[in-house]
C-alpha cells in the first residue's frame, strides 16, 4: 500500500510554559506511543503516535539553542506554542521569539498552521486569549492558518478543542 511519510510537528514555548505537561496529555490519551526519547540536556523532548512525530523544545537561555531548535523548522508541517498565560513578565519576551519565529526564512514562506494554547488559564491572574492575541499581534498572520486555545494543562482543558483544530488544519 502507499505509505504515508511522518508528520512532524514542533512544540515551541519559553521554559516553565507547560509544554511537557501538555506532551504528557497528548501521550496518555493514546496508548500508541511508539517510542519515546526522554529529554537529553538542552530540555528536548521527542515522542511519536500514529504518523506524527512531535519535538518539544524550550525557547529559553537568552537563544543560546536557537540554530538547535530552528534546525527542526524546515521539516515541522505544523506548530504548537504554548504561553503561560500568568506570566505577564515575560509576554514580551514570547513576543520577541514569536516575531523571530514568523520572520525565520524557513517559515515566512510557508502555509504551515499555528496553534497557540494560552495555557495555566486555571491561574487568576492570567491574561485572556484575546488580550495574549492583541499583546503578540496574531492578526497580523495572515497567511497561515492559526488558532488560540485558552488550556488548563494539569486537568486537560481545552487540550482537545486545541489538537482537533490543529489536526483539521494540518490534514
Ligand atoms: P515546560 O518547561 O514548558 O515543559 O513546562 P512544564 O510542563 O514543565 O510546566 C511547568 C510548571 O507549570 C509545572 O509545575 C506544571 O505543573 C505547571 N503547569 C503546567 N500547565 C499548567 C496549567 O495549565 N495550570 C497550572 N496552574 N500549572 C501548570
Amino acid at each position: 500500500g502507499i505509505k504515508k511519510k511522518e508528520v512532524k510537528i514542533l512544540i515551541l514555548g519559553l521554559n516553565n510554559s507547560g509544554k511537557s505537561t501538555i506532551v504528557n496529555h497528548l501521550k496518555s490519551e493514546e496508548d500508541k506511543v511508539l517510542n519515546i526519547v526522554p529529554t537529553v540536556g538542552l530540555n528536548v523532548e521527542k515522542f511519536k503516535y500514529h504518523n506524527v512525530g512531535f519535538t518539544a523544545f524550550d525557547m529559553s537561555g537568552h537563544g543560546k539553542y536557537r540554530d538547535l531548535w530552528e534546525h527542526y523548522y524546515r521539516e515541522s508541517e505544523g506548530i504548537i506554542f504554548v504561553i503561560d498565560s500568568s506570566d505577564t513578565l515575560r509576554i514580551a519576551v514570547v513576543r520577541d521569539e514569536l516575531d523571530i519565529l514568523l520572520q525565520h526564512p524557513d517559515i515566512v514562506t510557508r502555509r504551515i498552521p499555528i496553534l497557540f494554547f494560552a495555557n495555566k488559564m486555571d491561574l487568576r491572574d492570567s491574561l485572556s486569549t484575546v488580550k495574549i492575541a492583541t499583546i503578540l499581534g496574531l492578526e497580523r498572520i495572515e497567511d497561515k492558518p492559526w488558532h488560540i486555545c485558552a488550556s488548563n494543562a494539569l486537568n486537560g482543558e481545552g487540550l482537545q478543542e486545541g489538537s482537533e483544530w490543529f489536526t483539521q488544519a494540518i490534514c
